[in-house]
């Protein structure tokens, strides 16, 4: 059978993308560069300069297997509040701000307590607490500053930011123009070593509907659920989860 010329195109353009893959990987494996910083983080670098951007993926070597029994979801929680801000960036006076949140927990802690009493609880006594822990987050929301942390990656020039949760690892990625370098380094440091749990309660709703959506509407997501036996990914169902926002 004569081959017309787009199939030969297209013939010689797997050959040539056979012959570069395994090329790919051997010069892939020779570019790349390791550093083990003193903080115990460890660095891959694979040069690739053929523009003007760096791309990076932070490994985290912990997640859903590592969640507590009674408190499963927790790592899908951390992936999500890696965004909310320090106490620098997503907030408009980290000072006022800081009581604001402790008074969240302690309504919320009170709110709980009552609400989980198998004997006695008292109903208008757990209104008036639910409306309390809800004043104090309103309260608390009047200083955060909405999507600060992507807005500054944005500004700079970011693209591809997003971050998942699996069962042993937690990933976080985007992409910058290379002259901001340093700034990717001090936003990675700070949301690790300094992360302000804010909008905790409002980011726990979303992590809950990526549970019903992804787990519990979805056949292949209940199958893999319950054949594993184990905590899942992104499945919180946290039975008390303030106790996660502590530890
Ligand atoms: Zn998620």
């Amino acid at each position: 059978m004569k081959r017309r010329p787009v199939q030969i195109a297209a013939l010689l353009l797997l050959l040539l993308a056979t012959v570069a893959a395994a090329q790919d990987l051997a010069s892939f494996e020779k570019r790349i560069t390791v550093k083990k910083l003193s903080n115990g983080l460890t660095i891959l670098i694979c040069e690739r300069p053929e523009a003007p951007v760096f791309s990076f993926f932070t490994l985290v070597d912990a997640g859903s297997a590592q969640d507590p029994i009674r408190a499963t979801g927790l790592a899908h929680m951390f992936e999500h509040m890696a965004f909310k801000g320090t106490d620098k960036i997503g907030t408009t006076d980290y000072a006022a701000e800081k009581p604001a949140l402790e008074k969240v927990e302690t309504a919320y802690a009170a709110y709980i307590a009552e609400r989980d009493k198998t004997v006695g609880r008292d109903e208008a006594k757990l209104k008036q607490l639910e409306k309390a822990w809800k004043d104090a987050t309103a309260a608390a929301d009047k200083f955060v500053v909405g999507n600060e942390f992507a807005k500054i990656i944005e500004r700079n020039g970011g693209t591809g930011l997003n971050a998942f949760t699996s069962y042993d690892e937690t990933g976080y990625h985007y992409s910058l123009p290379e002259n901001r370098l340093e700034l990717w380094a001090y936003l990675e440091s700070e949301r690790f070593l300094h992360p302000v749990l804010r909008e905790f309660y409002k980011e726990r709703d979303v992590v809950i509907e990526e549970r019903r959506l992804r787990t519990d509407s979805n056949p292949i997501g209940r199958l893999w659920s319950s054949s594993t036996n184990r905590p899942s990914p992104h499945i919180p169902t946290i039975a008390r989860p303030w106790a996660g926002c502590r530890t």
